[in-house]
């Protein structure tokens, strides 16, 4: 990552999200709701992007690989099928003095000891030190009511592990105090609705909380096509839907979000180690393909003991977040628990027949999911940049800089006449735009000084500016003619580039 990375980064690219369109608070003027994001005018195409790179990656430039848009409400036994129904739950804790609810496995407590004594109870919410800030509480905590002995070292316990006995003696994160903190209780994150005139409990349906379940659905479906053999995946991109206890951290945990999830199906003899791995290392090779460095990742492997009865492993690639190392992306080996659970439930055995090995079979599942929200997070932070520029006068001025991949650039190259109020220079620059357009974003200005309209790009993220100036019009001599200056944002480099060359040379740069 860029070295100006400071605790207060996250502030700065809030800041620089709103004050560039790219993203915004939901209905910001009513006050806003929590968990939900708008993307401004560079917001959504830093989001198509990102959407279209994984796209042709992951089902264009692939033979086993096809994709679907499954409707984001479905049949309500799909999930009572797959579990979500019963299961999709986060353990829930409310204060009853301050009214603000948690979710019990962010709450981090730690007992007080002192001389093998259990003095009281510290608590603190989920964080980059969760032990360190226990252990200052703790020594706080022995000071504050003058205790006397030795201070054992803390040993933080998530509130899911609090005994009911522990409960009423553990202080709410909110107040300080204990005794107002219930125990928790399981609280299902799925969106209701209800589909039809009626408002009665035949009617209620659910805003799916993942778009996988579309490709476990319709797998009989599109195995029908018969463009697929085993192995091959489905890919979606969509929105899903999750009622977050907390969201927070930007949009790194939103009520609404879209992911893109592919399902691979490989045979039930197949060796599913080698095809978690080969998925791990595309997921963690295509994010450095979108300019996310490889040192800002990591992976992360679920200990047996706490993956799903039917998972045989799942790995996160985990994501250096300003606010700590956090799940980008989730590649689960799910075995062949979806399609043998919708099989029975809709009594449509999800079978698969090998002409070669002459059987019948279900096939397993290797899943990538991953998050197009915590992807521009990822994005964001890796490009926020601040340097030292000359500005105007030459003297030197901190300069903020996205330095987006220019795969993945909002916009690829901003185009400005010297002066707006130069007829010829405007001409000759409008010229260039729409040569360019029709290949990739442009952004035209001629707005302000020169100077001021780079710095706007550098924000923006635009890899590329191209001045047209009195030279382009031949002004010093025929051999500048139909040149212009094109500036590079991360280096500020000028070269003169003949018209006529332009477009080959950037496309080569953006593609
Ligand atoms: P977490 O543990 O962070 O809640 P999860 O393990 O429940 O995530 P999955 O169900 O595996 O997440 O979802 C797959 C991916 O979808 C995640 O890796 C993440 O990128 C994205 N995702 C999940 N929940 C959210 C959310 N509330 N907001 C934004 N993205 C999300």
């Amino acid at each position: 990552m860029a070295e100006s990375k400071t605790a207060d980064v996250m502030d700065k690219i809030v800041s620089l999200c709103k004050r560039r369109g790219f993203i915004f608070q939901s209905s910001e003027i009513y006050g806003g709701i929590n968990g939900f994001w708008d993307y401004g005018p560079l917001g959504v195409e830093l989001r198509k992007n990102i959407r279209d790179c994984w796209w042709n990656d992951m089902v264009r430039r692939r033979d086993d690989v096809v994709g679907l848009e499954s409707s984001i409400i479905m049949h309500p036994k799909v999930w009572e099928a797959s579990g979500h129904v019963g299961g999709f739950t986060d353990p829930m804790v409310d204060c009853k003095v301050s009214k603000q609810r948690f979710r019990a496995d962010q709450i981090f407590f730690a007992a007080v000891v002192v001389d093998g004594k259990t003095a009281g109870y510290v608590t603190v919410l989920e964080s980059e030190r969760i032990a360190e800030e226990l252990q200052e509480k703790a020594e706080t905590f022995k000071r504050k009511k003058a205790i006397q002995g030795k201070l054992e070292p803390v040993r933080p316990l998530d509130f899911t592990e609090a005994t009911p006995e522990e409960i009423p003696q553990i202080p709410s994160p909110a107040t300080g105090e204990p005794g107002s903190l219930t125990p928790p209780r399981a609280f299902n994150m799925m969106f209701e609705t209800y589909v039809g005139a009626l408002r009665d409990e035949s009617a209620i349906a659910y805003l799916r909380p993942e778009t996988a379940q579309g490709m476990f659905v319709d797998f009989k479906a599109v195995l029908d096509t018969g463009r697929v053999k085993v192995p091959f995946g489905i890919a979606q991109i969509g929105k899903s839907f999750r009622n977050e206890i907390t969201p927070r951290n930007f949009i790194f945990r939103s009520r609404e979000f879209e992911q893109m999830e592919m399902e691979y199906f490989i045979s039930d003899d197949d060796d599913w180690a080698r095809w978690h791995r080969y998925w791990i290392d595309w997921c963690r090779d295509w994010l450095v393909s979108v300019g996310i460095p490889a040192s800002a990742l990591s992976e992360y492997n679920h200990p047996k003991e706490k993956l799903a009865f039917y998972s045989k492993g799942t790995t996160d690639l985990m994501f250096s977040y300003p606010f700590g190392v956090q799940e980008l992306w989730g590649i689960a080996a799910r075995g062949d628990y979806d399609l043998t659970q919708h099989g029975k439930a809709s009594g449509q055995p999800m079978e698969y027949f090998d002409d070669v090995k002459k059987k019948r079979y279900v096939p397993h599942v290797i899943e990538p999911a991953v998050g197009v929200d915590r992807i521009l997070l990822a994005i964001l932070c890796s490009a926020y940049c601040e340097d030292q520029a000359p500005d105007e006068k030459g003297k030197m001025e901190t300069r903020i800089v996205m330095k987006f991949h220019p795969r993945i650039a909002p916009v690829k190259v901003a185009v400005f006449p010297l002066l707006k109020n130069k007829p010829e220079l405007v001409k000759k620059a409008q010229e260039v735009r729409d040569l360019l357009r029709p290949y990739m974003t442009v952004f035209y200005d001629e707005a302000g000084a020169i100077g001021r309209r780079y710095r706007r790009q550098d924000e923006a993220g635009t890899p590329f500016c191209l001045t047209i100036d009195f030279d382009t019009l031949g002004e010093k001599g025929p051999e500048l003619a139909d040149t212009v200056t094109l500036r590079e944002r991360d280096t500020m480099k000028q070269e003169r580039v003949k018209i006529s060359e332009l477009l080959p040379k950037l496309l080569e740069k953006v593609r």
